[in-house]
């Protein structure tokens, strides 16, 4: 037995992966076929086999304060995103509306911006009261930094997952965010998951992160233990401290996939930003080695997956995607 197999069985068996295993994985030389498979094995054992698709809507865009070296949203870049105040309730139902006609069991309102003030709470607290009425999805939100009781108000008026990114490496984040901190992002998660809710955290590869650095940032996920894991593929912007870092390889992708997968072994990882970057047939083998739930785009500022496209690649590799389950 190779030690991609029995790394494999040990897992299948209940037992985990160290960080040094999951680095000289990683650092073997290419291709690399054999953690490919071993990632697509423990997906196929422990996953469920549903594909699961969310939808989000962006609901107050641009002028953030914060510096996120990625982000076209961010007023420290000139990128020439498009802004607007909160969208108010309704526009958030016909948003929501549209995923859930799509396919998506889940629906977040995102907002941009370091945190929430008492009227962005009271304004989000509106939607999600409404959006709890008139549809059947299971309602998320990404509003930043949150306190305790903003949590708590948020889920008395409907919330049942928070989304909060550590985005990479906690070593790694201060170099490319310095307004804000990843144990304020954990804290957040924290309070989260005291009230009760479910919680969504992920982050962006190809952002210039070492091997070193992804294997990090797959077992500080696993710390936090999210129910879902959103992973992006940086969309280089224009105008943003990113954008010379282009687009990362399509076996950069599968590397971090399989990584992600088998240091979280049950946790779904979701296609998220970058999906519209990638080849069908990169996309394809991203669900074979480990991602198992998208996005219905749009996104934020970059388009999202085809709900149809994902759905057919996702049904070829083996998925349950029939929509009479959608509704849990
Ligand atoms: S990632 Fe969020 S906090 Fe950072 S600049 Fe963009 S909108 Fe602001």
């Amino acid at each position: 037995m190779n030690i991609f197999q029995e790394i494999t069985e040990r897992i299948l068996k209940g037992g985990e992966i160290t960080y040094d295993e999951a680095l000289a994985l990683l650092s073997a030389e290419p291709p690399h076929e054999e953690l490919y498979e071993a990632a697509h094995r423990v997906t196929e054992a422990l996953t469920p086999k549903r594909f699961d698709f969310c939808g989000i809507v962006n609901a107050r865009s641009g002028l953030c304060s914060e510096n996120c070296k990625w982000c076209a949203q961010s007023a420290h870049w000139r990128t020439g995103c498009e802004t607007f105040p909160w969208i108010g309730a309704e526009a958030c139902l016909k948003a929501a509306l549209e995923a859930e006609a799509k396919g998506a069991t889940r629906f977040g309102i995102v907002t941009s911006g370091r945190s929430l003030d008492e009227l962005g709470v009271e304004e989000v607290c509106e939607a999600l009261t409404l959006l709890r009425e008139k549809t059947h999805l299971h309602l998320c939100a990404s509003l930043g930094i949150l306190s305790k009781e903003h949590i708590e108000r948020l889920k008395e008026a409907g919330l049942e997952w928070l989304h909060c990114n550590i985005e990479t490496a906690p070593s790694y984040f201060p170099d490319l965010c310095t307004t804000h901190t990843v144990e304020e992002k954990r804290e957040t998660l924290k309070a989260a998951r005291e009230a009760g809710l479910s919680i969504c955290c992920g982050g962006i590869i190809g952002m210039g992160e070492t091997k070193e650095q992804l294997v990090e940032f797959a077992f500080a996920l696993k710390e936090i233990s999210p129910n879902s894991i959103p992973v992006n593929v940086l969309h280089p912007i224009p105008g943003t401290p990113l954008y010379e870092k282009g687009i990362l390889e399509p076996e950069r992708v599968l590397d971090a996939v399989a990584i992600l997968r088998l240091v979280n072994p049950r946790t779904p990882l979701r296609f998220a930003g970058g999906r519209r970057d990638m080849s069908d047939e990169t996309a394809k083998r991203c669900i074979y080695v480990g991602m198992s739930a998208g996005i219905v785009g749009p996104l934020l500022t970059t388009p999202g997956g085809d709900y149809d496209d994902d759905r057919h690649l996702a049904a070829l590799v083996g998925y349950d995607v029939s929509p009479d389950l959608r509704k849990d």
